[in-house]
């Protein structure tokens, strides 16, 4: 079995932070990578080894597969993580990581590549047995097989480009004559944005939860699931606060459907950590989509079942069989993470620049997953993400107790940040009571007069 024993990550921030700690814990060795922006980051001073991959644009240093290739080649690393975003879902690169006779920390290059085409992930999801939004069985052909499978399924529809991304290239129709505008505006935008003028149909959900399942497999035919997040509390498709256990599932509810996932995961010898996700509504779930990697809010799912993913990973990555059986996996207490930003709480303007102060909050059951430190410049060039805290508690009351008292304690001047908007959310009786949707905290803010 191949020994990981240097390991490079292919990302910056908090991602690149949380893998730099697994790695150390299991004695592994770290080669950072970063941007000229990024060379007085915390991932960059804490690993063992670092190389300057490029300058700030992304496209050129942290999407640069042919520099990230020769930092690993010039380092000696056996491995490499790719974190989320930027090239983790890249399935060439994960092949060319594979062609160079390294470890993709990561799925096999073929799973990347269905899921990461809408239709194929629909007709793969359905095949796999997973439940489906109504609509049609893939790219539409003309006007009138539009019209004829919204009739089936009920207004109102959604239009949506194959090659669309992050919540953009959809459109919602309430009738027959919307359908017909829209249907010959959305194809020929799609074509615009995205290069590709493919679009399928689907029934809209009126309101929905954002419901996902944690899944892992060893890729040779063994998988779990981990339960699930709720991530329905959005802004511009954006998740802003996750939870795990999700207020409105049941033990047999979730028992159900997260064994679906694992046996989809199993049937199709998926490889490492998977997140599949669903729409829920009036308690039937709805494949969305497919996420081939770790995703920001995995720490919820490490709180409440005690197993470190990114450790899990590595090992599966490494050849090893799952740590777990799906009979070991035990859900207990609740736990909430908070996506903080350096943004302004309600314009949501970037706020970029020099962090003055910084203390994060601590104590028991209290996690801060963060690359700031006073001192630290936050470079205006990437996501405006500077810190998750996550938060656990026995219960989900409990947890919402630890979570303001963590949020009065974290400090951060320089910066604007989005924690007030964390706390005002917290005083709010719905969300505590968990009744939200995807559309509540759009609706929410702009009853704060957002
Ligand atoms: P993307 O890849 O662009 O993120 P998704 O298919 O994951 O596209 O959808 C993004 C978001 O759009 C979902 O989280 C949900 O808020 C909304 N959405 C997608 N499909 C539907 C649907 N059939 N009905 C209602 N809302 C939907």
């Amino acid at each position: 079995m191949p020994e990981i024993k240097k390991l490079l990550i292919a990302n910056r921030g908090e991602i690149a932070l949380r893998i730099h700690r697994a790695c150390h814990e299991m004695g592994i060795q770290t080669v950072a990578v970063h941007s000229t922006a990024d060379a007085d980051a915390m991932h960059v001073r804490l690993a063992d080894q670092a190389v300057c991959i490029g300058p700030p644009a992304a496209a050129d240093s942290y999407l640069n597969i042919a520099n990230i290739i020769s930092a690993a080649e010039i380092t000696g690393a056996d491995a490499i993580h790719p974190g989320y975003g930027f090239l983790s879902e890249n399935a060439k690169f994960a092949e060319i990581v594979e062609a160079h006779g390294l470890i993709f920390v990561g799925p096999k290059p073929e799973h990347i590549r269905t899921m990461g085409d809408k239709i194929e992930a629909k007709r793969t999801a359905g095949a796999l047995g997973l439940p489906l939004v109504p609509g049609s069985d893939g790219a539409i052909g003309d006007l009138a097989e539009a019209k004829a499978i919204a009739a089936r399924a009920g207004y109102p529809v959604i239009i949506k480009a194959a090659s669309g991304g992050g919540g953009r290239g959809m459109k919602v129709c309430t009738s027959e004559d919307e359908l017909e505008t829209l249907m010959q505006q959305a194809g020929s935008e799609a074509k615009a944005a995205f290069g590709d003028a493919t679009v399928y149909l689907e029934k809209y959900l009126g309101n929905p939860r954002h419901i996902e399942i944690q899944v892992f497999g060893d890729g040779n035919g063994q998988a779990i699931h981990l339960g699930e997040r709720d991530c329905s509390l959005q802004r511009r498709h954006q998740k802003v606060l996750e939870e795990a256990p999700s207020p409105v599932l049941s033990t047999e509810e979730r028992d159900r459907i997260g064994t679906v996932c694992a046996k989809a995961m199993a049937d199709m010898g998926y490889r490492g950590a998977g997140t599949i996700e669903f729409l829920w509504e009036a308690g039937e779930f709805y494949f969305i989509e497919m996420n081939t990697r770790l995703q920001v809010e995995h720490p919820v799912t490490e709180a409440i079942t005690g197993l470190d993913l990114v450790r899990e990973q590595i090992r599966v990555a490494e050849g090893h069989p799952l740590t777990l059986r799906q009979e070991d996996v035990v859900f207990r207490g609740h736990a909430i993470e908070c996506r903080i930003n350096a943004e302004h709480p309600r314009t949501f303007a970037p706020s970029p620049g020099l962090v003055t102060q910084y203390h994060a909050p601590g104590g028991m059951n209290v996690r801060v997953d963060s690359g700031l430190y006073a001192g630290y410049r936050i470079p205006p060039y990437y996501d405006s993400m500077i810190a998750k805290l996550i938060v656990y508690g026995t219960t989900r009351a409990g947890a919402l107790r630890r979570l303001r008292r963590a949020l009065e304690e974290f400090v951060i001047e320089g910066p604007t940040t989005t924690i007030p908007l964390h706390q005002a959310l917290l005083d709010d009786p719905e969300f505590q009571a968990g009744e939200y949707t995807i559309k509540w905290l759009e609706d929410w803010l702009e009853r704060q007069g957002s």
